[in-house]
């Protein structure tokens, strides 16, 4: 009896480990239960382990190979690869289960490998992949490239941006990769900083709906939406805060932006981004009236998850938390420096070995609790739960090539390249026609070459994209095109080269001048003028791009400048002079396509501009919302207007609007006002407008903008026929940071204006009160 008793016991007692030993196994589990089941079998070790992250092996051979010196790899923000720490030890490490997440991993078979180290691990705790997929999973050869962000926003279409979120998404997942450190949700005021092609340009609202989109895009399943798991990656909004704004235009420079601003202009995307429900965020590399973002309590923690409610985790941005130590000073030794990173609000590191000493360390000395360390490391296996890891912890390489660069995606590619390319100025010379074989001279920088497609691109099979020139081949086979080869790098350029292009262009009947940055990164970086890390004191053309415009010009015969640009250029003298100006931003894959088919008028431009062209570097800060004062007295000899407005971009036909009608004058809290314009399209071609609704607070407790944007639709009108158009005004965008620094909505007169472009003399305006 009594050997029953026992035997009945063991069985019980094993069914009771074995049971409890496999539940965070267990799939069907909930989710809180899996992950406090991991967490209590992790060793301390272990956990640390999960809150860092390594770049791939492969990148570690890469940058071990560019022989660069260990200053340059600390400074740059690229490569890296950990000294004293062979391939073999990560390898070591990653078996301990000693490493939570890699980056820069940009093969399948990379990713696939490092996988199967980890689930040969004690607890098999499956490697989060993080990959900058800023637009599409461009980073890696073969994927899908879309226009990047700040073409994205011009087209003024947040479906859109869901739709290449999605997309993106899933050649991610057909990689093993399953976070992207995008959307770049930052406010862009400054076109000095060279990464403002990576962000939704100006206009806080703008940027927080672009970037809510993106965000449930990436995430599909993870925020509800009726799609596979295995299909859905975490979205990263950054970068927390200010960095769009340094001082001096430079990448990482201080941001001194008073709280106010942070709040009415900088903070508002982050709130969307998470009401999105972004699981994570990155702080921005700056220090922000002396406080580094990276050990800001304050932000990243009181603000962060105190007010706005942020349940997922915050990433260190690359080194940052070591540049505590060597660049901003603020930390005595690294050690330190991840101290106050854990303290302020961190929980993963990137990246490097240090991090596993250090931390336990901090631990074992009683600085740090390691109840603070389970709060990260919840949030971190909770993450890899979401996406289903532990049970689909590889991809397919034989499914990978089905998802990846399929039609689908590559028609969403030129869909969103077609609404995003603007057309800023147009005398009669556009659009051209395909009929009567021309003879057309192509050159300038980006006539013919992958730097089209931005920022954030590593190698891409030729075939797989479409330049300038070849877009015009294509879409307009009659002409005799005439190449004159530039080089790609605007600071190599030549004056024979221009010179050459000169002549020519006197024997065309057009000339087409493709202008603008150079911000292609891995084949030579030290020749962007744009884009990560490359920032500039002016922005003009580079090198002799206006040289080569102006000589051009002189030819007397018809000249039509192209931009690729991710920001906006000074070109006043373009403006003035040149009679056809078309920014096509970073138009991604069928870029060369896409513009082609504007120029040949297959497509009727609609896009607008997200960000204002300013005349000169010394007229930056010109953004639309601006203060009352802020052109009090106008700047002398120079106007201070922009050259061209946010909200602006022409259409082939012309749309004209009628006085707004209000369906009420007084708009009461809990309520909403109706305002309805009817768009007319008076031209000869059908088109897509986008109709903007700005509203301005007459008079308020502090200085407030004089106009915002709070609405905006894009709709199709055909020629001859008109659409009524209707917005809702609602208390809630009426508020801001009033003297109390809490938001306000103060009763008073309000103007609502509705039109083609923020530009004041293009908007219809009416007025009402607000009643408290
Ligand atoms: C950038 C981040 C990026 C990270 C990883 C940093 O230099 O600031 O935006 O996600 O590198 O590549």
């Amino acid at each position: 009896m009594k050997k029953k008793y026992y035997l009945i016991m063991a069985i019980a007692a094993f069914c009771a480990v074995s049971c409890k030993s496999y539940s965070y196994k267990d799939a069907s589990a909930p989710l809180e239960k899996r992950v406090e089941d991991l967490l209590a079998r992790m060793t301390l070790e272990e956990k640390v382990g999960q809150m860092n992250q390594f770049v791939g092996l492969d990148m570690m051979e890469q940058t071990k190979a560019k022989k660069i010196s260990r200053k340059e790899m600390v400074q740059g923000d690229e490569f890296a690869y950990y000294p004293g720490y062979p391939a073999d030890t990560i390898i070591s490490m990653i078996k301990a289960g000693l490493v939570g997440s890699f980056l820069h991993v940009q093969t399948l078979k990379e990713a696939n490998e490092l996988q199967r180290w980890a689930m040969e691990s004690r607890l098999g705790i499956p490697i989060l992949f993080g990959i900058d997929a800023i637009h599409g999973n461009a980073f890696c050869p073969d994927n899908t490239v879309y226009p990047t962000n700040i073409g994205l926003a011009s087209s003024f279409d947040p479906q859109m941006a869901y739709k290449i979120a999605r997309q993106t998404a899933r050649e991610m997942r057909a990689m093993n990769m399953h976070w992207t450190f995008n959307p770049n949700i930052e406010v862009a005021r400054d076109a000095r900083w060279g990464r403002c092609g990576e962000t939704f340009g100006e206009d806080p609202y703008l940027v927080g709906l672009m970037g809510a989109e993106t965000v449930k895009g990436y995430q599909g399943a993870l925020g509800g939406d009726d799609v596979p798991v295995n299909e859905s990656v975490i979205a990263c909004i950054k970068h927390l805060a200010g960095g769009s704004q340094p001082v001096n235009g430079t990448n990482c420079a201080p941001a001194e932006i008073t709280e106010r601003t942070l709040r009415d202009v900088f903070f508002p995307p982050y709130v969307e981004g998470i009401k999105a429900g972004a699981l994570s965020l990155m702080p921005s590399h700056n220090d922000i009236g002396g406080i580094p973002c990276h050990s800001s309590k304050w932000l990243l923690t009181d603000v962060l998850r105190g007010e706005w409610g942020f349940e997922g985790f915050v990433i260190s941005d690359w080194k940052d938390l070591e540049k505590l130590t060597s660049a901003h000073r603020t930390a005595v030794d690294n050690k330190d420096a991840f101290y106050q990173g854990i303290m302020a609000g961190i929980d993963m590191h990137m990246h490097g070995p240090e991090w596993n000493t250090y931390v336990c360390e901090l631990v074992r000395e009683g600085k740090i609790t390691e109840k603070r360390i389970d709060e990260s490391v919840r949030r971190i296996l909770a993450a890899k739960f979401r996406l289903g890891l532990f049970e689909n912890p590889y991809a397919d390489p034989e499914k990978s090539m089905e998802v990846r660069l399929c039609q689908k995606h590559r028609q969403t590619a030129l869909e969103a390249a077609r609404k995003s390319i603007v057309l800023l100025k147009n005398e009669d010379v556009l659009p051209l026609s395909k009929e009567t074989g021309m003879k057309v001279m192509v050159t300038g920088i980006n006539a013919d070459h992958i730097n089209m497609m931005g920022d954030w691109v590593s190698y891409q099979h030729p075939d797989n994209y479409t330049t300038i020139i070849e877009g015009l081949r294509e879409v307009a086979p009659n002409n005799d095109y005439v190449y004159v080869d530039q080089g790609a790098y605007p600071t190599k350029m030549t004056m024979e080269k221009v010179r050459e292009a000169a002549r020519k262009a006197r024997y065309c009947d057009l000339n087409i001048v493709v202008a603008g940055d150079y911000m292609h990164r891995g084949m030579n970086s030290k020749m962007k003028t744009a884009g990560e890390n490359a920032d500039r004191s002016d922005i003009n053309l580079p090198g002799l791009q206006h040289e080569l415009i102006r000589q051009i010009a002189a030819s007397g015969k018809p000249t039509v400048l192209i931009l690729v640009s991710g920001r906006p250029l000074s070109i006043e003298w373009e403006a003035e002079n040149i009679p056809a100006i078309v920014e096509a931003w970073e138009p991604g894959m069928y870029g060369g396509q896409a513009v082609a088919e504007v120029l040949f008028g297959d497509v009727n431009p609609s896009a607008k501009l997200a960000m204002s062209f300013p005349r000169s570097a010394g007229h930056i800060h010109t953004y639309y919302n601006h203060k009352s004062m802020h052109y009090y007295h106008p700047y002398r000899v120079t106007s201070s207007k922009p050259l061209w407005h946010f909200g602006h971009g022409l259409s082939y036909t012309q749309f004209e609007y009628s006085e707004p009608v209000l369906d009420c004058t007084e708009l009461k809290q809990n309520g909403t006002l109706n305002v309805t314009v009817n768009v007319r399209n008076v031209g000869g071609r059908d088109g897509e407008e986008i109709v903007q609704m700005y509203i301005r607070d007459e008079k308020a407790q502090v200085a407030r903008p004089v106009k915002e944007l709070k609405g905006f639709r894009r709709v199709f009108v055909k020629a001859g026929e008109s659409v009524a158009v209707q917005m809702t005004v609602t208390p809630e965008m009426l508020s801001f940071y009033g003297l109390e620094m809490k938001p306000v909505v103060e009763p008073g007169e309000f103007t609502v204006m509705v039109g083609t472009s923020s530009e004041d003399s293009k908007l219809k305006k009416a007025k009402f009160t607000y009643i408290d």
